[in-house]
This record gives C-alpha cells, structure tokens and sequence, in this order.
C-alpha cells in the first residue's frame, strides 16, 4: 500500500514535543498539505517524534493510516517532515512562498524509511545586503531543503561608527562602497536568533573585520602595532602579532563585537582580504608565516571571546596566503578551522589527480591541515564558493559533476560543515539550482545528478522540465571547459576567470576554450527560448530565467573574446585581436544594458566595482594594439578583489 499526498492531507497531525523545531515540523506538514486540498483524503494521523540529541537523522515509517517522524533530534524530525513532503511530490526551488513547487506527485509506499547527513553541519553564507535583506525567506528556503546553517556574512565588509543611514539608489550605494550588516543585525538580530532557534538552525556571523576591530586611525598613535613592510611600519592591512598593546585592542574589540552581534554560534573576524603581502616582517614576527600570524591573532580573539559570549567560536580562515597549514600556532579549543579554496579549478573536484592546479596548492596544503589537527577533525569546516557570482563574474555553473564528486571527498576527509557561499553583482532571476543541488549533495553526496536534475525541472517548468534540463546539462559542458584552470598563475589584480598570461601556453589554451564556451552559450539561446510551461508560476519563471541567460550569455562573450583578444595581441595576430577586442567592448555594452534594465540597487555595492575591473582588463588589452581606439576613460584600475 502507499500514500499520497492529496490522501493525507487531511490527517491529524500531532507530536511528543513541546521543542520549537517539532512544532515548526507540525505547522510546516500542516501548511503544505492544505495546499493540496483535502478532498479524497482518508482518516489517519501523522505523528511527529523528537529525541533530545543533536543529530540530524531521522526516521519515517509509513503506514496506510498513520506516518510516524522521529528525529534523533528536534531538527532531525523537521528535517523528516521535509524529506515526507519532498517525497510526496513537494520541492523548494526559490526562497519565497511562490518558490514552493507540487510537482509529480509520487505514491510513498508503506515501509520505515531512514537518512542520515552526510554533513552534520550544513550551510548556507548570505554574503550581501541584498540577500540579508530577504533573509527571512532564504532561511525558510535553506532550511526546507535541510540545511541546518545559516551564515551573515558581508561582502563589502560593513563600517563601524556611521552616521548616516543605508543608502538607496544604485549610485549612492555604490559610491558608499560598504556593506551594512551591522545595521541589519542591530535590527534584526534578535529576530533572526528566534527565527533560527525555531527552526534548529544554527548561526554564524562576520567576514573580514579584523581591520575592523584595529581602525587604522590608530596608525598615528601606535604605529608598532601595524605589520612592518619592507622596513616600514605599514598601517593598510592586519597588525603586528609581537604587539602586546595591538593584540590588547584587539581583545577589547572583539569582545565588544560579540556583544553588540549576539547571537551567533560562529564569529569570523578574519584578515584583510588580499592575496598576501599583510603581514608582519618585524624582528618577532618574520619567523612566522603568514598562517601562523593569523593563527595567533585569531587564538587572540578566540580568548576574548570566550569571556564574552561563552560557547561561541570564533573561526580561522585557510584562503589565500593562509591556505598552508601553520607550522607553529595551533588552535586554541574555541577556534574552529574554515577551509576557503577561492582560488581552486571548479572544472575538477578538489581531490581529482586530473588536476594538477587542485593537487598541488589545494589539496597537498588541505592534507596538511587535516595532519595538523590529527584526531580532532571535528572542527574542520569548508567554506566553498559553489553560489558565488563574484567568483563566477556573474554567471551561474550547475557544478552537476564538481558539487557531489566534492562533496564525497570532503566527507571522506572528515569535514563536518560544508558550506555555500552566495553572493554576486545581480539577483538570481532563474532559480538557484545550484544552491539547491549543494543542499542535496552536503546531505547526500552520492546524490545523481540527472536525477536530481529532472526532478528540479519538472519542479521549476511544468511541462519544460526536459528541454530545461537539457538547457542546464548543455550550460555544464560550457562551464566546465570555461572554467579549467590549468596550471595558470594568478597574477596581480586578475581574479579567477580574469586568467593570465603565465604560462603563455595557458592563455592560449584557454583563449580557445573560452571562446568555444561562449559559442555552447550562445547555442543554448534555442533551448530556453523554445521552452513553455503550462503552468503560471513556470511560465513567469521561464521569463526570470531568459532574462538571466541574456547577462549569462554576453558575460561569457565578453570572457571568450578578450582573453582571445589578448592573446592574439601578444602573439602579433592584430586584426584579430581588433575583432575580438571589438566583440568584447559589445559584450560589456550589452552587461551595461542589462543593469540599467533588469539590476537592482543593493547589488551595485559588487556591481558597479565589478563592471570596473570587467573594463580596467579590456583596456589593458586595448593597450597592447596598435591603432585601437584610444583607452576608455571610464577604465579605472579595480578597487582590490
Ligand atoms: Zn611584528
Ligand atoms: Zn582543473
């Protein structure tokens, strides 16, 4: 025998818990069911189970008149009554009550049913006002797709000491350049602890605030306590570690921090962010490396937080020139550790031997780490950038291979949080597949993708759902030749998909590739536009989702032929270069259109810099031909990454 969804929808829902989370589960069942209409439902009950502990797994046995939940934890039964409805036909493909989908609907046979994270910790990073400002409803999306996480973090980081309120047009925001969290979370704070609690959701909170805490105004007074820099005190990045008055400040900062941003589970009051070069070189320090001078300042913090809000940790971030394991500093028992490869090959998982970029600066130094904190893994958490549009210049890769192949290997190391950052220079018109299918995988690593993938589609475009996933199996095959690193260097002021010409044969490799992804791209145009769904919300949402391709499409024009442009350029092909180069200034054109149109204001924090930089490499470019048009005043050099 089986249920369904529309059978039970008029069953009695009743639970052994007086625990927020098992009475969110109860309230969730009831609104979703009523959804369905209780016509043709039979008698029956639903009952919803919660034990006292911390795990996350859960139990259903399904009977013709009676579906039992039990969670080993509060959260474990909400992640139960979500797993129920998602089998009964129910996906959360958008934050928002428009973004839940009953699609599909599927019998659920009789039989008990278990599942088990892969991942206890699971998380989602909201890394800009513009998502903080929805945050009600991405935490009822990330926690309807069982993560269990939720991360405040802010890109640009936020100011202290403001006088002024957060602006609202795009030019205002734009030209104030920091990120308002901290207004936010002295509003909404409280709110967003209850919000959580209510849903067995854990919090974290910061990014890059160590400057934060030692204001730079500070140089005048106590230049010592600023990293020495080619014989210099230097006051733009982090501090001196040998200091005792600079890491004094740094307490009494940070105690304060946590107590005015109460509330969260995890701090992070990371370094500056910058590819290296903030460290200190003073008699003391210049024995250490970079990674053990964080390390110290963040045991500094760490001890000062555990004064001020008692069974909070504070993390230490491995990005950038902190990516090697510390060879002195160990962590004190409050510092979790936070693995951030920004920089890695996302065409190949972490671990896979086909690439030589991943193996030797990824995972030789994440093999380390795991060495150095021997048996006491459980502090280990990644922080990956699978929704991160600035990484991605705004495009959006599926990660159908990449996302599950990482998260096997994560697993198999020991890491206990797997975490997604979103965050980038425009809204998500189309639905966030990839944020979604990261929920999939940090719960289920083997997880199938084309499975996984029809269900979304099915889900998002009734009545489109195989030309949609065709259109996103046909976009990973663009992406994954888009973005192979090979064994390319980052060079200054050129992020990821910026590239670089060392080695030569690199760029010309990818100058090849990149175009031969903006032609898949280009090609992919008939698929979206040819799909049509049945139904209102799928065919409003195949609109989002076309308007999206545009931007998608001319960011990856404008990739494919400046890089071509610029090789062409170095190899003295310049009437190709021209062309090119021609083709890539259209592009930028066609992104600015899109902007005016389609962006939204509390994007232009990441926008407007970015469209920057977009026009800072295509000037450099223009530089290296002969009789192209003079460069573009409006090409400035961008701000830092
Ligand atoms: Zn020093
Ligand atoms: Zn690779």
């Amino acid at each position: 025998m089986a249920i369904t969804a529309a059978g039970i929808s008029g069953w009695e829902i009743s639970s052994n818990s007086a625990s927020p989370p098992v009475a969110h589960a109860a309230h969730e069942l009831r609104s979703h069911l009523r959804r369905v209409g209780a016509a043709g439902s039979t008698p029956g009950v639903i009952e919803v189970r919660a034990a006292p502990g911390t795990n996350d797994a859960f139990e259903v046995a399904v009977e013709n008149d009676r579906v039992v939940i039990s969670g080993e934890s509060p959260r474990g039964a909400l992640n139960g009554a979500y797993w129920l409805l998602e089998e009964l036909g129910f996906a959360w493909i958008e934050p928002g009550e428009g973004g839940i989908a009953f699609s599909a609907p599927a019998p659920l046979d009789s039989g008990v049913y278990s599942q088990s994270p892969a991942f206890p910790r699971r998380t989602l990073i909201l890394g800009q006002d513009a998502l903080h400002d929805e945050w009600q409803d991405w935490m009822e999306w990330a926690s309807r797709n069982r993560l269990n996480d939720l991360f405040f973090h802010d890109t640009p980081p936020s100011r202290t000491g403001r006088a002024t309120p957060r602006p609202t047009g795009a030019a205002a925001i734009a030209a104030d350049g920091g990120g308002w969290l901290f207004e936010r979370w002295d509003a909404d704070g409280r709110a967003i602890a209850a919000a959580a609690s209510r849903r067995g959701m854990s919090l974290q909170f910061g990014g890059h605030h160590l400057p934060t805490l030692l204001p730079r105004a500070l140089f005048g007074d106590h230049p010592g306590w600023f990293p020495l820099r080619n014989g210099e005190r230097d006051p733009r990045f982090n501090l001196c570690v040998s200091a005792p008055g600079a890491i004094g400040h740094l307490q009494e900062a940070a105690a304060a921090f946590v107590a005015r941003f109460s509330g969260a589970d995890i701090y992070h009051i990371w370094p500056d962010d910058i590819p290296g070069g903030g460290w200190c070189e003073c008699s003391p320090c210049s024995a250490l490396s970079p990674s053990d001078q964080a390390l110290i300042a963040t045991n500094a913090i760490a001890e000062a937080v555990a004064r001020a809000a008692p069974g909070a940790r504070v993390a230490y971030v491995a990005y950038h020139d902190t990516v090697t394991p510390p060879e002195f500093a160990r962590p004190s028992a409050n510092v979790t550790i936070l693995w951030a490869p920004r920089e890695r090959c996302y065409a190949h998982s972490f671990a896979d031997p086909a690439c030589a970029k991943n193996e030797k600066e990824y995972l030789e130094p994440f093999l380390g780490l795991l060495d150095m904190l021997g048996d006491d893994l459980s502090r280990l958490q990644v922080f990956e950038y699978y929704s991160d549009a600035i990484l991605f210049k705004g495009l959006a890769p599926a990660h159908l291979g990449v996302l599950p192949a990482d998260a096997r290997g994560y697993a198999a190391a020991g890491v206990t949080n797997l975490q997604n950052l979103m965050v980038g220079d425009r809204p998500w018109l189309g639905p966030p597949w990839h944020a979604w299918w990261m929920a999939r995988c940090a719960w289920d690593p083997t997880a199938e993708a084309k499975l996984a993938l029809r269900r979304f589609s099915e889900a998002a475009f009734p009545g489109a759902a195989a030309l949609m996933a065709a259109y996103y199996e046909a976009m990973e095959t663009a992406y994954s030749s888009l973005l192979d690193l090979h064994d390319m260097a980052l060079t200054p002021r050129r992020d990821v998909l910026d590239f670089s010409g060392v080695p030569r044969e690199a760029l010309r490799t990818k100058a090849n590739e990149a175009l031969g992804a903006a032609a898949i791209i280009d090609r992919c145009r008939a698929l979206v536009e040819n799909a049509r769904s049945g139904s209102e919300e799928g065919a409003r949402r195949l609109a989002r989702e076309k308007t999206q391709y545009e931007i998608i499409r001319a960011v990856a024009e404008h990739l494919g032929n400046r890089t071509a442009a610029w090789d062409s350029a170095l190899e003295g092909w310049f009437d190709e270069a021209r062309l090119r180069l021609r083709a890539a200034e259209a592009a930028l054109d066609a992104i600015d259109r899109w902007d005016r149109e389609w962006n939204q204001p509390a994007y232009a924090s990441l926008a407007t810099p970015m469209r920057r930089a977009m026009r800072f490499h295509t000037s450099e470019v223009r530089r290296l031909i002969p009789s192209a048009p003079a460069p573009d005043p409006a090409g400035s050099p961008p701000a830092g990454q």
